[in-house]
């Protein structure tokens, strides 16, 4: 849940923040459900911090009486509702761990009339209680970052009581109950959820879903650990296409850009002049093996050390491999 609130970039009552201008909501208020990072997952990107208690345990970690006075306070000049177009609950962790989460959902309906948006990790979703209350939501954006324990272990790192093929169970059970639109976020690391082999996971399961929209997502603020990094460019836009062939009927954004492939030393040009250099490579690859140095040749890279820099990310994330031949190692396209 790349969203989640980071304290010190917004002004705050104790649970109200903004207005903010959201790309994907309009003018939004948001209601932060928790004072400390509390969550069932301890992402690696999390842009909040550490998560101090990492628990699947739904608890009153915040009076609920409080948050709703607050709400009303706020809503005591009826002038603040013609400023928003939203009310969107989060937190800084997983809002849906709070139990008063659904007496809050429906406090804030009632009193503001407005549409209310939940963007929650989903990891509570193997819960009746919690998908009864997220019903009451008029936008609901649960995140998946992997289908695959390996990637999403090493991504999201999950408490011990989490268990991610119920958790996609009840992703798939909320989106079939659910009335409202649901919106799926995905965030790619670089070399850790981009493989072939996760973009297909995450299609199965979107296979068994009913989602309104796809939104792809990316390491675009600093993350909690510098080895969560951006994807690269070239390969989110792939994944976009590929997702966008799959689903044709439902929309596929792109909420973040990716790294740009000029990180990586070689001398084909600058960003997307790169990337072309990049889509030429992996075209020729498509058609034959080659190695470093055949690569070098013809894309004039400046030694063969420097195509396998500027490969690596490209092997990392599965999407070519190397394979040895009489004691050379050659590069091969992984067809999707
Ligand atoms: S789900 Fe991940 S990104 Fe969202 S608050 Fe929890 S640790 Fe941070």
């Amino acid at each position: 849940m790349q969203r989640a609130i980071n304290r010190g970039q917004l002004t705050f009552m104790n649970h109200i923040f903004g207005p903010v201008n959201s790309r994907r909501l309009g003018r939004s208020l948001g209601i932060d459900l928790l004072s400390e990072k509390i969550c069932n997952l301890n992402c690696i990107y999390c842009e909040v911090a550490a998560t101090t208690r990492l628990t699947c345990e739904r608890s009153e970690y915040v009076p609920t009486a409080d948050i709703i006075a607050e709400i009303d306070r706020y809503f005591s000049d009826a002038d603040r509702l013609t400023e928003i177009d939203v009310v969107t609950v989060t937190a800084s962790g997983e809002p849906t761990l709070h139990s008063g989460f659904g007496e809050i959902l429906a406090h804030l309906k009632a009193k503001t009339g407005k549409p209310v948006a939940v963007l929650t990790n989903g990891t509570t979703l193997t819960d009746k209680q919690v998908r009864q209350e997220l019903a009451l939501a008029d936008v609901v954006i649960p995140s998946l970052d992997s289908a695959r324990e390996e990637s999403f272990r090493k991504l999201d790192r999950p408490a011990s009581c989490i268990d991610l093929s119920k958790v996609i169970d009840g992703l798939v059970e909320f989106s079939h109950e659910y009335k409202g639109k649901l919106w799926l976020e995905i965030l790619f690391a670089q070399g850790i959820n981009d493989s072939a082999a996760d973009v297909e996971a995450l299609q199965d399961v979107l296979d068994r879903l009913r989602v309104d929209r796809i939104q792809l997502n990316t390491v675009a603020r600093p993350p909690l650990l510098a080895y969560a990094q951006p994807v690269l460019e070239y390969r989110l836009q792939e994944i976009a296409t590929l997702l966008r062939k799959r689903n044709p009927d439902c929309p596929v954004d792109l909420l973040a850009q990716g790294a740009p492939t000029n990180d990586t030393g070689a001398s084909g040009g600058k960003g997307q002049e790169q990337t072309e250099v990049l889509d030429e490579i992996i075209q020729m690859l498509k058609r034959r093996p080659c190695t470093a140095a055949d690569i070098n040749k013809i894309f004039h890279c400046g030694d063969p050390e420097k195509v396998e820099q500027y490969l690596a990310p490209l092997v990392r994330s599965g999407r070519i491999h190397t394979r040895s031949h009489e004691d050379r190692l050659y590069y091969v396209f992984h067809e999707e």
